[in-house]
């Protein structure tokens, strides 16, 4: 189910050329409304294609003024009830609000590592830029090697 904006919270990122829901939706869908002519809502963003909503929860923990929830399935989240989190750098807090007022919170770890330490290709070949053209380039120069089925995870 998409994402909405609660407009009462979104401060438009402060009037920033690309506010954060934009900069990280995968499916560019968040939109700034500038002057409120297609919402009504000056310096507000909203999901301007809801049905193309991946439900990713990108533009919800990204979002500074916690202004984003979804809207869930009715089986998860009955009417009236939300689930918002908020990140921090290394932890995030679910606050689930159930309908008849009830507010719990949880609190996880997200990381081990110290934020901005990794080395997302640490250990693979650089890739070889001159063959970008090639067939094949991703699986013949970019460290791809094939699976090796004694790695799985099996339980
Ligand atoms: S990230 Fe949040 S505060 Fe910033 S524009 Fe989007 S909804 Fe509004
Ligand atoms: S939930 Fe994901 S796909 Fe949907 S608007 Fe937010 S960032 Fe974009």
């Amino acid at each position: 189910m998409p994402t909405f904006v609660r407009t009462d919270k979104c401060d438009g990122c402060k009037g920033a050329d690309k506010t954060a829901c934009m900069y990280i939706c995968p499916h560019d869908l968040m939109k700034l409304d500038m002057d409120g002519s297609e919402t009504g809502h000056p310096m507000k963003s909203f999901n301007q294609e809801p049905e193309q909503c991946w439900e990713c929860y990108s533009c919800v923990k990204i979002c500074p003024q916690q202004a984003i929830e979804a809207r869930h399935y009715a089986d998860v989240v009955p009417l009236g009830g939300s689930v918002q989190p908020i990140r921090g750098t290394d932890s995030i807090i679910w606050s689930i609000k159930f309908r008849n007022g009830t507010q719990k919170r949880f609190k996880f770890p997200i990381r081990t590592t110290p934020e901005g330490s990794i080395d997302p290709y640490g250990g693979k070949p650089e890739a070889d830029m001159a063959k970008i053209k090639d067939v094949g380039f991703f699986v013949q120069h970019n460290g791809y090697r094939a699976g090796d089925p004694s790695e799985l995870i099996r339980k």
